[in-house]
């Protein structure tokens, strides 16, 4: 059941995010999506975690990341967090599996804040 394995790893995922930052990170909830283009992927909703921690923890939050996005099957070939521009909050953890259209969009912009809402730790180029 794809829920039973949602509720897994949010559960894991919260609880290393926990350990790593020594502070109560949350995980308000974890979506496996599809989107009409053919984007498809999962968006993890956090409270507590912010820009800072990004930069500090990089190395090991894109691992935790990637790792989640291994055990839910998705191909973990774009991570990235979306914040919200003018604070310091991050609203999520993401891995998305570009449609070709979508990946040519985010291709186009270079390094870790192509656009004010957006954080890459991944973008897996293609030929
Ligand atoms: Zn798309």
């Amino acid at each position: 059941m794809i829920t039973e394995t949602l509720a897994k790893n949010r559960g894991d995922l919260e609880n290393k995010m926990r350990n790593l930052l020594a502070k109560p990170v949350f995980i308000i909830e974890m979506d496996a999506f599809a989107l009409p283009c053919g984007c498809k992927g999962t968006t993890i909703n956090t409270r507590g975690l912010q820009y800072d921690d990004l930069e500090i923890f990089e190395d090991h939050i894109k691992k935790y990341l990637g790792e989640t996005s291994n055990n839910l099957g998705i191909e973990p070939s774009f991570l990235f967090a979306r914040l919200i521009p003018g604070t310091a909050e991050v609203a999520s953890l993401n891995s998305r599996v570009l449609c070709n259209r979508c990946y040519m969009d985010f291709a186009k912009g270079n390094g870790k804040r192509p656009r004010p809402d957006i954080y890459i730790f991944n973008l897996t180029r293609r030929e």
